[in-house]
């Protein structure tokens, strides 16, 4: 199992994509949109201070790609809230992570730079979407949002398929002393955390997966599209590159 980059469409729109999820979803590039500078070309991120009707252009771009209709579902905190999403929204909920088993609710989030985790429960149609930077990776968004499917739809971990999507990579993700402690604490002796030099280098891919796996789920159903968004320009926006002025990508996916 693997990840694959989908070009389709018109206008050159590209997502990366999980073929083991076997619903509708994707994860944003660039590629494909109408935005200019530093926004360029598919941000998706309506709080930017990119041109409105270009984010509104660049969503509908998107949504024709992945096949439905994906509007921002969440406020996010930077927390383990888990929004159970009944029915279609009409404004963003609070939280770091989302799920719902209403084919009419399409779920989204966006990121650039920390890690969106994708949820697929074949077995009761439920889909979740989580948001892990350091400080939700540290606090287990990827657990609280797989025991919120449990409470919720039944989920049974050894069955959820998983996806963890591009983010900054363990090659840039650069950190002081303040943040290399909380991982030592919480994933002691394993090697997510490398020294270098007067710093510490972070895999946030690796701290989640071991989340996942530790609480059940199989290793043989998560798949990790271990692109970095700092290292690829050509593909992604990038916070921390782009010192804060930047486009957004977004994570979405819908029930089957
Ligand atoms: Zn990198």
């Amino acid at each position: 199992m693997s990840y694959q980059l989908r070009q389709h469409g018109p206008h050159g729109v590209t997502t990366v994509v999980f073929p083991h999820l076997q619903v509708p979803h994707g994860f944003s590039t660039r590629l494909g949109g109408v935005s200019q500078g530093s926004f360029s070309a598919l941000n998706l991120g309506w709080l930017t201070t990119d041109e409105r009707e270009a984010v509104s252009e660049n969503q509908a771009r998107f949504d024709e790609h992945v096949g439905f209709a994906a509007p921002p579902t969440l406020r996010m905190e930077h927390g383990v809230e888990v929004a159970v999403v009944e029915r279609p929204l009409e404004e963003r909920m609070v939280g770091d992570a989302c799920t719902t088993d209403n084919p009419a609710v399409g779920l989204s989030l966006t990121t650039a730079d920390c890690v969106p985790i994708l949820y697929h429960d074949p077995a009761n149609r439920a889909v979740a979407l989580a948001h892990a930077g350091w400080r939700g990776t540290v606090a287990g968004v990827a657990l609280t949002t797989l025991q919120t499917m449990q409470k919720h739809y039944r989920t049974r971990p050894e069955e959820v398929k998983v996806a963890i999507a591009p983010a900054i990579g363990p090659c840039c993700f650069e950190v002081d002393a303040d943040v290399a402690g909380p991982f030592e604490r919480r994933f002691p002796g394993e090697d997510l955390v490398v020294s270098a030099g007067t710093k510490w280098r972070i895999n946030l891919w690796r701290a989640n997966w071991l989340l996942l796996v530790r609480s059940g789920v199989r290793p043989d159903n998560i798949v990790v599209g271990d692109l970095c968004t700092a290292c690829r320009q050509d593909l992604f926006f990038s916070y921390r590159r782009d010192r804060g002025h930047t486009g957004r990508m977004v994570a979405a996916i819908l029930p089957g």
